[in-house]
């Protein structure tokens, strides 16, 4: 019912083929990548589809919005070619199952913020900075009923997030909610990049976090106190689902005062943290991931940060403690936005 809107036609007039020439991870040329899309979009085997190490960024890289990560996805699928082991797959997928239980729906006035699967993240979202904001759900046990489910796209599983991604809108949907700032950049991607690229109808406004803490963070300005930090920003996977966001990283750390180091994996050019890969089946993965996490971290430390800031619950529990061995210190945004306003941490 729910069908990927892909323009093959784009495809076929597309000069740069960045979808896979600017790809980290596959190193295609200009001509390899011409026959590469051609053969996934004919449903035909590709290496592309078993070399993918799932990092979303071509949806970024392809300049029409043409969606080139959910079609390498919907084809893993189509052809069985799983990026993790078939267990892992099977296990992960009764993990996530939404709907046990009823969740506890009540009407919210004003904006809602959305933590998805991530009830622990209740406890960063304390303070002036969150004022005003009705948590959807910080229960644990019904944390399942707002998981967007987009984490399925690292097992190669379209179909269960076709399956499971209506009711889990109906949910939200059921809170009467107008605005839901949604504190993980997945969430963020599943409601303004996933649904739409498949057709779900999707009643209600979506804020990504960061627009909505840079804009919080401007009516608090006279309490802000420069944090005089040097920061590096761990983007995670899913950020690339809405580049137009990453925008206000930049501005964030302009207000608080923390200085963006000048790196070389940064923007564009940010690494994975590595996490989903070290799982993968491919030979060589784990290593593969370890290494990738030492290019990354070394450049965040060859720049001189001394805080890493992430947004995802995923990467700091991957990279944080390999950062702080390095002698930068993991913080969430949110948390550091605090700091910058005087408020102590958890
Ligand atoms: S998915 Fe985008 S970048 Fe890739 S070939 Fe098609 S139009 Fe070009
Ligand atoms: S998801 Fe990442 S690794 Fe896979 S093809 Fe796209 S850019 Fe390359």
């Amino acid at each position: 019912m729910f069908q990927l809107k892909f323009d093959e036609t784009k495809c076929f007039a597309c000069e740069t083929n960045d979808c896979l020439t600017k790809c980290q991870y596959l190193k295609i040329d200009p001509d390899t990548a011409k026959i590469e899309i051609k053969k996934i979009i004919n449903k035909k085997d590709s290496f592309v589809l078993h070399e993918c190490v799932t990092c979303y960024a071509c949806e970024e890289y392809c300049p029409t919005g043409n969606h080139p990560f959910y079609l390498i996805v919907q084809r893993q699928e189509e052809l069985n070619i799983l990026p993790l082991p078939d267990p892992l797959i099977k296990r992960g997928i009764r993990i996530g199952i939404p709907f046990r239980g009823e969740p506890d729906i009540q009407e919210i006035k004003g904006p809602a913020l959305n933590l998805g699967v991530f009830s622990s993240l209740a406890t960063l979202t304390r303070g002036k900075l969150f004022e005003g904001l009705t948590l959807m759900s910080a229960d644990s046990r019904k944390m399942f009923h707002y998981f967007c489910q987009l984490m399925y796209l690292h097992f190669g599983r379209i179909s269960v997030i076709n399956e499971r991604l209506e009711k889990i809108i109906e949910t939200i949907a059921a809170h009467k909610v107008k605005e839901v700032v949604h504190f993980h950049d997945e969430c963020y991607g599943t409601y303004t990049s996933y649904a739409p690229a498949f057709g779900f109808a999707v009643p209600f406004k979506s804020i990504h976090l960061f627009e909505y803490l840079y804009n919080r963070l401007k009516e608090l300005k006279s309490e802000i106190k420069p944090l005089n930090f040097k920061v590096a920003y761990q983007r995670p996977c899913s950020s690339r689902l809405s580049s137009d966001k990453y925008q206000f990283v930049d501005k964030i750390f302009d207000l608080i005062g923390a200085e963006h180091v000048k790196r070389e994996y940064v923007g564009e050019n940010a690494l994975c943290c590595g996490g989903t890969i070290l799982g993968q089946k491919k030979k060589g993965s784990r290593q593969f991931s370890l290494d990738l996490q030492k290019k990354n971290i070394d450049d965040m430390q060859r720049a001189g940060a001394q805080i890493c800031v992430f947004n995802c619950p995923a990467c700091m529990q991957t990279i944080g403690k390999p950062v702080a061995k390095k002698g930068m210190m993991p913080v969430f945004m949110s948390d550091l936005c605090r700091l910058a306003i005087g408020e102590k941490t958890s």
